[in-house]
This record gives structure tokens, C-alpha cells and sequence, in this order.
């Protein structure tokens, strides 16, 4: 019996996993019965339940009884998707926009195994909170490595809490201070050094090197 399996600890999923808004809705069924539901209904919750038994049955049937599989994702129509996830004794299941699917089954895994992304200078939870996607506007997970949506690379973003300069796995980036004050000692001795040859070259010297110190001591990228 894995972690999951304990009431307590699910719905402690439950609870993260809600708060994302491209969850439309979480089912946790327990014998085939709603245990757990959010953003549903329950008479809808019920639909859902008897709709993935039917095709976890097919699926089953279809890979053999044997594989291990423990995950199954469902297109929809609707440009949805079904996330389903089999515990011992529960069974998680979810639509959300088809993109994130992934980001799901990672956040998911995370969560069993205790190991969600935390912003290391507060604290705050990576995996279960927003922001906006500098490209594409859209809302995305805290801990997306790339927008899902647009692909755009998300390097390195401000904890939406403590404003920390963060990376998608909540590590801070720090500044590189070793880099900065030599840097800037080069840059200006370079500058005044060619500015008595030129002052325009001296001058574009010596922005040139302030720039390069500025690239080098606040990295930009994951
Ligand atoms: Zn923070
Ligand atoms: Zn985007």
C-alpha cells in the first residue's frame, strides 16, 4: 500500500490539483463509487466513474492483463482530456486541457513521492499555483519548464510570492557577484584605456563590457 492510498493524502491531492485552472474537474473513485469529487457534481461525477470503468475494462483487455500500466490518458472531442490514474484502492480521474497532460502525470508523481516543487526561499508550492506565460498569456503551472500551450521557453521567473528569481524546480538563481565587481573594473579600465586613443571607442568599450558583466552575473536561461 502505497502513500496515496491513505484517505488523507489524497485529498490533499485533490486540493492541489483544483487549484489549477485548466482542471475542469477531479474524480477519486473508491470501488467504483465517488469518494472524493471537485468542481463536479455529484450525479455527473457518477456518469464519469461509470464511463472510465467501461474503458479502463477495454483498455485493459486491449494491452493485456499483465502490462503495469497504472496511467491512461483520453482525447476529447472537446479538445480535452481525460487523466486517469489507478491506486490500489483509489482511482484518480480528471479532465483538463490536453496540453498539460504530461504536466499532470509529473506533478502527480511528485506528489507521491513527496518531492513537489517548492520556491527554496519561501516555500511556496511551484506545483499548484500560476502564472502567466510571458509569450502566450496564458496561465501555467509555476513549475512549467515550457509553456505548453506555445512552447515558449520560461527561463528563469519571479516566485509568485517572495518575488525570489526562481527556476522552474524553485531553485534560486543567484546573482554572481564574483563576475559583477571585476567585470566592471575591466569594463571601466578597458574604456578609459581606448578613450584616450578615441573616446567613441572608449565609450562603446566600456558599455560593451558593462553589458557583458550584466549577462553574465544575472543569468536569464534554465
Ligand atoms: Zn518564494
Ligand atoms: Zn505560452
Amino acid at each position: 500500500m502505497s502513500i496515496v492510498d491513505k484517505p488523507e493524502v489524497f485529498d490533499q491531492l485533490v486540493e492541489r490539483l483544483s487549484k489549477l485552472s485548466s482542471v475542469e474537474y477531479i474524480v477519486v473513485a473508491h470501488e467504483g463509487l465517488p469518494y472524493k469529487i471537485a468542481k463536479i457534481d455529484l450525479s455527473r461525477a457518477d456518469v464519469i466513474i461509470a464511463l472510465v470503468s467501461d474503458v479502463l475494462s477495454k483498455t485493459i483487455k486491449y494491452k493485456g492483463i499483465s502490462s503495469s500500466i497504472d496511467w491512461v490518458s483520453l482525447g476529447l472531442s472537446t479538445g480535452k482530456a481525460l487523466y486517469i490514474r489507478m491506486f490500489n484502492s483509489f482511482t484518480l480521474i480528471l479532465e483538463c486541457d490536453r496540453e498539460i497532460i504530461g504536466q499532470i502525470h509529473d506533478i502527480v508523481n511528485r506528489f507521491i513521492k513527496d518531492k513537489l516543487f517548492k520556491c527554496s526561499k519561501c516555500g511556496l508550492e511551484l506545483d499548484s499555483i500560476e502564472i502567466k506565460c510571458p509569450y502566450c498569456s496564458k496561465n501555467i503551472v509555476a513549475s512549467s519548464i515550457r509553456c505548453p500551450y506555445c512552447g515558449g521557453c520560461i527561463g528563469i521567473r519571479r516566485c509568485p510570492k517572495c518575488r525570489s528569481r526562481i527556476r522552474y524546480n524553485g531553485e534560486l538563481v543567484r546573482v554572481r557577484t564574483k563576475a559583477l565587481i571585476p567585470g566592471i573594473a575591466l569594463s571601466t579600465a578597458l574604456g578609459l584605456a581606448l578613450w584616450l586613443i578615441n573616446p567613441v571607442v572608449g565609450y562603446t568599450a566600456l558599455l560593451a563590457g558593462l553589458y557583458f558583466t550584466a549577462i553574465i552575473s544575472y543569468p536569464t536561461s534554465t
